[in-house]
């Protein structure tokens, strides 16, 4: 388990004593505010809508042994779960990994994040993903720079942000992590005539390479491996789908950390 004030060691000295300052100042604001609630255990809390208590719980994963292929908690079955045999989603990756599973109060904190908008949990999330991906580095022996699933189109001007964009932002600033936005979702109508021509093909897919000039000419090189970054697996199609569009591109080895993972 870790402490609290573990869960920030930032790389980058200057951005670890901004954030002291801004969760300072965002500490007597919500004060004013009269502060939050605990997800977990209802107490009350200051600026992020966990107590000192709960957040270390955030820290372990418990899941004892996962499926080699989606990281779903294995339950009696041995090596791949029955997901992953009766429905083979993940074709094109090459390990997908998850930090929680989507229950209980873990739930309601994926909701708050996401849907009400406490962005005070971002980076207690950059962390979690960050320590993940170190510990993905050091077992494939390979530099991993992160694709993050891009928002649909217009979601951070209408909302004002994204939940992955911004997990990016700290994990670029805080810890220099090399952050590659290789892909674009496609917008309805560009899905409607795609969805034409794929239909023939027999796949479907909201996600595509940006274009191939910009591509060339922002990033001449690309890694080997690279991981996608996104918050919840579900059917595994959307990381399928991402993983398929940048194996195109000739990355040999596309993994996948989310926060949460529903069973
Ligand atoms: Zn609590
Ligand atoms: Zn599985």
């Amino acid at each position: 388990m870790v402490k609290r004030e573990n869960f920030f060691r930032f790389e980058s000295r200057t951005f670890a004593l901004s954030f002291v300052l801004m969760t300072f100042v965002q500490n007597i604001v919500s004060l004013f505010l009269g502060g939050e609630k605990c997800l977990c255990c209802s107490r009350r809390t200051l600026r992020i809508p966990l107590c000192k208590s709960c957040l270390p719980k955030l820290d372990s994963l418990g899941f004892k042994e996962t499926c080699s292929v989606c990281g779903r908690e294995l339950i009696s079955e041995i090596g791949i779960c029955s997901h992953c045999r009766e429905n083979p989603a993940l074709q094109s990756l090459d390990g997908a990994f998850s930090l929680h599973c989507y229950q209980l109060w873990k739930k309601s904190l994926l909701f708050a994040w996401k849907l009400e908008d406490k962005r005070s949990l971002s980076p207690y999330f950059a962390a979690l993903f960050h320590r993940k991906l170190k510990s993905l580095e050091k077992e494939t022996g390979l530099a991993l720079a992160v694709v993050p699933v891009p928002p649909r189109k217009g979601k951070i001007r209408e909302r004002g942000w994204d939940q992955i964009d911004e997990l990016c932002f700290y994990l670029r600033k805080g810890w220099n992590v090399k952050i590659l936005p290789l892909l674009e979702r496609l917008t309805h109508t560009q899905q409607k005539k795609l969805d034409r021509i794929q239909r023939i093909e027999g796949i479907s897919s909201s996600y595509r390479l940006r274009k191939e000039k910009w591509l060339r000419r922002k990033f001449p090189h690309l890694p080997e491996a690279v991981v996608l970054a996104d918050d919840v697996l579900t059917t595994g199609s959307t990381i399928e789908a991402c993983a398929r569009e940048l194996k195109k591109l000739g990355i040999k080895r596309v993994f996948s950390i989310t926060l949460f993972i529903v069973d």
